[in-house]
């Protein structure tokens, strides 16, 4: 990465039908505000839930239209999986000319580690053990090699299910865990979303961990420049009349 490039973080936006605000919202920010950014992270749950890359809708259309115009403009794209949408593969992503990186990326230079968060949620046991499960190579072809129909109302049952969970939050990181996750990878920054708990925690001596806000009735995005992370809000509705 160059001295003086850009980078844009963001996650949970939940995209969905039922949703036009937050589509509106993030139509915005594609259009006119990534594309000063040289790269755009997108940490996760970008849609609110994934059946499959051959199962095209108006919405996963025009976010690959608006997604791969801004790649068009010389914005690199990655994307790291979330909870909602690991299913989404290279299919969708070379259509939205962005990049499927793994769970996990190191900014080498910044020392900043970048992820989706749900990885240091530790205490949630139900969630991890329902993690390993589909999250499994097999099960996962498994999971894509069933009928549309069966996979939609899977995704309605795993949105459903996580629903519940939001009802009950969704919980937060295990601290201890998460502070030697720091020395594990040796760095010492993080940006992660997930948890739908926006804000800078100190870990130990320098380590900071900048958590992103869902885009709900407000939303952020992290801006990373000259070594500096600043974060920047909005509320939804104040994109509704500038689109
Ligand atoms: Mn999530």
């Amino acid at each position: 990465m160059q001295e003086d490039s850009i980078s844009l973080f963001i996650s949970d936006i939940h995209l969905s039908e039922s949703r036009n605000d937050l589509v509106t919202a993030f139509f915005y920010f594609i259009d006119k505000i990534a594309p000063s950014a040289d790269q755009l992270y997108i940490l996760g749950d970008l849609f609110d839930f994934w059946a499959g890359d051959d199962i095209e809708t108006p919405l996963t259309l025009s976010v690959a239209k608006h997604l791969s115009a801004l790649a068009d403009r010389g914005t690199e794209i990655t994307f790291i999986p979330g909870n909602r949408d690991f299913a989404l593969g290279r299919r969708y992503a070379k259509s939205a000319k962005m990049e499927i990186a793994p769970s996990e990326i190191i900014l080498k230079q910044e020392g900043i580690l970048l992820l989706h968060g749900d990885e240091l949620c530790i205490d949630d046991h139900a969630y991890q053990r329902y993690k390993r499960w589909i999250r499994n190579p097999l099960i996962l072809t498994l999971l894509r090699h069933l009928p549309k129909r069966y996979r939609l109302e899977l995704a309605a049952k795993i949105k459903r299910k996580s629903g519940q969970s939001t009802a009950r939050k969704i919980m937060d990181v295990n601290e201890h865990y998460t502070t030697q996750y720091f020395h594990k990878r040796g760095v010492s920054q993080m940006i992660h979303g997930h948890t739908h708990r926006p804000a800078i925690h100190h870990h130990g001596n320098e380590q900071y961990r900048y958590v992103l806000s869902d885009w709900d009735i407000t939303g952020d995005y992290l801006k990373l420049e000259e070594g500096k992370i600043t974060r920047h809000q909005f509320k939804i509705a104040d994109f509704q009349s500038l689109s």
